[in-house]
């Protein structure tokens, strides 16, 4: 007991992310969009992040509802203490359904990747909500 501040400590905020953040999209689009799995993460190359499976949600919804949609991506990365360089939606390729919303510390050799190109789709199944181009 006592060394360290909790150890559930992540665990619960998780929990607590997944069911707020599903609830916010689900009142914002007006449909039963659901977040089925939240996820920590850090990649080989040196990436790290956040990543939400989503079922329910499409394209057509970032378009629409992105300025209000923006405080809680904001939102969820600080409750998280991440400090997100992109945060980006993976588009099922070929159809206009989100498989998942990602906020992603990027590694050096993994930004070129989304600097390249114009506007919010670098590559067909990525679509850009927040990007920090570096000068
Ligand atoms: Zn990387």
């Amino acid at each position: 007991m006592g060394n360290s501040i909790g150890e559930n400590m992540i665990t619960e905020e998780l929990l607590k992310n997944r069911s707020g953040f599903e609830e916010k999209i689900r009142k914002l689009v007006g449909r039963p969009v659901l977040l089925i799995e939240l996820d920590m993460f850090a990649l080989p190359c040196g990436c790290a992040g956040i990543t939400a499976n989503t079922r329910g949600l499409e394209v057509d919804d970032l378009d629409v509802f992105e300025p209000q949609l923006l405080p809680y991506l904001k939102e969820m990365a600080s409750n998280l203490g991440v400090k997100p360089s992109v945060v980006f939606a993976r588009l099922v390729p070929g159809s206009s359904i989100v498989a998942s919303l990602n906020w992603r510390v990027l590694c050096s050799r993994c930004y070129p990747e989304f600097a390249r190109g114009e506007g919010k789709t670098p590559r067909p199944d990525l679509y850009l909500l927040q990007f920090e181009k570096r000068k």
